[in-house]
């Protein structure tokens, strides 16, 4: 995985380290101020689920990989004579953890996909103040974000909940072990359910709800403010100089849409990878009257609307490992992925599946209808269908569960132009042109490897003033692709996706039967 761009010529250059603190690893890339790639560098974690619906991770094990993943890096470019400038961070959302005064951890850090707080949410939710927590928060009210959680430490440690000093994310936690100094970035800090994202203050109501004040959680600082004086030891363990800057940054998926250049008006980001995820930028939160979207923070002027969604990737990787061993087989003989494979199947069945749709709630989903208990659904099923129909229809479904997003995203916000394309699915022309054909928009692969980290190293920049707006982005990520909509398909895809609409709500409650058998 990990890859070096030898020295160019003309020797010394100055860089920036992107480091994204992601779910299964530490990522940290060596960008050129013209953003190219020069060293990447990647050191995985493990996820624990002590319980089923808990998903945890070792905050200490995590610290360790951002330093190596930094060390290796900058080792690699000390070597050919470039000058580290900076270093700036992305990391996942909605971790929460409790630290003590010391700042040794006094819980491990619970993750975005830990849901063992559903109750917590589902209360809140249907509280009379659960509309106003997410239009002032941009938070939907999900077992995914802090406020929750924090309600489950209060009941279920009281211990913990009473001797914690602090309640942080993971780059919090960096953060302190390097400087000392608990901070917290607009962009992690709006998506916690606790930050007010119009007054850029802790939320009063919010924090009461949790039992906690703002002495609690750490000073929020903009997306660009930088720290200088790193802990000298963990500054030679590096091997780095202690006044280098380290630049906050923002979350991942912030910084994904400012990686693939959709940060102008019109301008999405599509991403499917295991889960997938649609954000447009705005210069305003715009919440949704239907709580369908987030509003979390890229800057003061740049807020990142849009929807996740659990089924994305996973959905074909579930197809692939129970019902395609032929494909797996002969893919295995030639060498080559089985998913390209299957992809050449689904391209011989006809746009729509021959009227046969797929709601693909594997995993119950998040946008937009934020309903953990929603299972996948073929419906339609006749006579003539064959398995590659099931499985166009699988990959239609997972996009027009991006499509009901987008629609709640463009009603809220205005038409979507463009979409830029990322994550594991852009491997396939087909998947990439269905999506282009449902939305009726066209789509651009961006040319970036990492967007999260490169995102990272824009803030950076503009914290240095080597750009004087994050726009300026434009300049270092070529689009390699376009894929141009077909509008003939697009009317086909219409026809079964006004069905697959109504599908969701009247089945709903049957949703909820079904998993209490
Ligand atoms: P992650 O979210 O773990 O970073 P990736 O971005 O690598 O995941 O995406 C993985 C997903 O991409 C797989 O689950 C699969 O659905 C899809 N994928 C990977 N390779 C191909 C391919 N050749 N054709 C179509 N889909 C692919």
């Amino acid at each position: 995985m990990d890859e070096t761009v030898e020295e160019k010529e003309g020797g010394t250059m100055k860089y920036i380290i992107g480091v994204d603190i992601g779910t299964t690893s530490a990522k940290a890339i060596a960008f050129d101020f013209e953003g190219n790639l020069l060293t990447r560098k990647s050191i995985e974690y493990p996820i624990f689920n002590p319980k089923p619906t808990w998903s945890e991770q070792d905050p200490l094990a995590i610290f360790d990989a951002v330093v190596n993943t930094i060390k290796q890096v900058d080792d690699e470019n000390k070597k050919v004579g470039n000058e580290l400038e900076c270093v700036a961070f992305s990391s996942a959302m909605h971790s929460l953890m409790a630290v003590d005064a010391e700042g040794n951890k006094l819980t491990d850090c619970i993750i975005w996909a830990d849901t063992r707080s559903n109750e917590y949410a589902a209360d809140i939710k249907n509280s009379s103040q659960g509309h106003d927590i997410y239009m002032k928060t941009g938070t939907p009210v999900h077992p995914m974000s802090p406020l929750p959680k924090l309600l489950w430490l209060r009941d279920h440690r009281p211990d913990v909940f009473s001797r914690a000093h602090k309640f942080i994310s993971i780059k919090e936690y960096v953060f302190y072990k390097l400087f000392g100094h608990y901070v917290i970035d607009h962009s992690i800090a709006s998506a916690t359910g606790l930050f007010d994202i119009h007054t850029l203050q802790w939320y009063k109501e919010s924090l009461d709800l949790a039992g906690i004040t703002e002495e609690k959680l750490s000073k929020p600082v903009s997306t660009t403010h930088s720290l200088v004086g790193l802990n000298p030891g963990y500054a030679e363990q590096m091997g780095i100089d202690v006044n280098i800057p380290f630049v906050v940054g923002a979350s991942d998926g912030c910084l994904a849409n400012l990686g693939v250049n959709a940060i102008k008006p019109g301008d999405a980001a599509v991403t499917i990878g295991t889960s997938g995820a649609i954000r447009i930028i705005a210069k305003e939160p715009k919440n949704d009257e239907k709580e369908r979207i987030f509003s979390y923070i890229l800057t003061e002027d740049h807020f990142v609307l849009g929807g996740p969604v659990n089924n994305g990737g996973i959905v074909f990787r579930w197809f692939r490992d129970n019902f395609s061993p032929l494909e797996i087989r002969e893919a295995a003989e030639k060498g080559i992925d089985p998913y390209e494979l299957l992809t050449e199947k689904a391209a011989k069945v006809p746009a729509g599946a021959d009227s046969l749709i797929f709601l693909p709630y594997l995993l119950g989903e998040r946008a937009p209808h934020w309903d953990a208990n929603s299972k996948g659904v073929f419906f339609g099923v006749n006579i003539k269908h064959t398995r590659d129909h099931f499985l166009r229809a699988l990959l239609e479904g997972v996009i027009f569960g991006l499509y009901s997003v987008g629609k709640a995203l463009q009603e809220t916000t205005g038409n979507i132009d463009t979409i830029y394309a990322t994550g594991g699915f852009v491997r396939s022309e087909l998947w990439v042109q269905i999506l282009a054909d449902v939305f009726n928009k066209k789509v651009a692969i961006a040319e970036s490897y990492e967007s999260s980290c490169l995102g990272a190293a824009v803030l950076g920049m503009k914290a240095l003033g080597v750009i004087d707006r994050v726009e300026e982005v434009e300049k270092l990520v070529p689009v390699s692709r376009v894929f141009e909509p077909d509008e003939e398909k697009h009317r086909e895809y219409m026809k079964v996706y006004a069905i697959y609409e109504r599908l969701y709500g009247l089945l709903k409650d049957e949703f909820v039967n079904i998993g209490n058998l």
